[in-house]
């Protein structure tokens, strides 16, 4: 089966998933979006309230960030990568997901990276970065650096909305890890 039908099955599964109390509070699940032959993945935290109005992940502010440095770094749009979260539904008042969240939404994120086997996984921030590293490490100490990742390799780097945040210097990191992970792109697997 191709893999944009496989993907397509487990989001039909995961749209009416209840394996956490995060499915009370949603509009939708919030799945993923992109293409299921992508060469980099994209990985991010979870929905906040326009990704569940709208159904589709990175949509708000820090998305439009995300797009922005997606075309000027890297010369791609969302519908040439592929853009997942960490938890699929939107915690209530945009708190941070709770470890059993995370671990009820696991296997999702992991049978999205299994069928689309990305050379290049991007994390987005502290929680990706933590739970796809198995590390407990901050953000600020991983970046800059290249991970091991089963078949793929990981570049960490800020949640764009920390970069709206901070600005200046944040922006510039990330914009240079970007640029790492066109590099492994270009350059094919290990
Ligand atoms: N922040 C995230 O981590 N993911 C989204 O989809 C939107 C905002």
């Amino acid at each position: 089966m191709p893999d944009a039908a496989v993907l397509e099955r487990l989001r039909v599964t995961a749209s009416t998933c209840t394996r956490c109390p995060l499915a009370q509070g949603r509009t939708q699940v919030v799945f993923g979006v992109g293409d299921a032959e992508a060469d980099l993945l994209f990985v991010g935290e979870g929905p906040g309230r326009e990704e569940d109005l709208a159904g589709e992940p990175f949509v708000g502010r820090s998305g439009k960030l995300l797009d922005r440095l997606m075309w000027e770094e890297l010369g791609l749009t969302r519908a040439e990568c592929y853009i997942a979260n960490v938890v699929k539904c939107r915690p209530p008042n945009n708190r941070d997901p709770l470890p059993e969240e995370i671990a009820a939404c696991r296997p999702y994120l992991e049978q999205q990276i299994a069928v689309i086997d990305p050379a290049v996984i991007v994390t987005l921030g502290n929680f990706a970065t933590k739970l796809l590293l198995g590390s407990g490490k901050g953000i600020r100490e991983l970046r800059g650096q290249v991970f091991e990742r089963g078949a793929a390799r990981l570049v960490p780097t800020y949640h764009p909305a920390y970069v709206l945040r901070a600005g200046g210097e944040a922006m510039a990191e990330m914009r240079a890890d970007l640029v790492r992970a066109k590099r492994l792109m270009v350059a094919g697997r290990a």
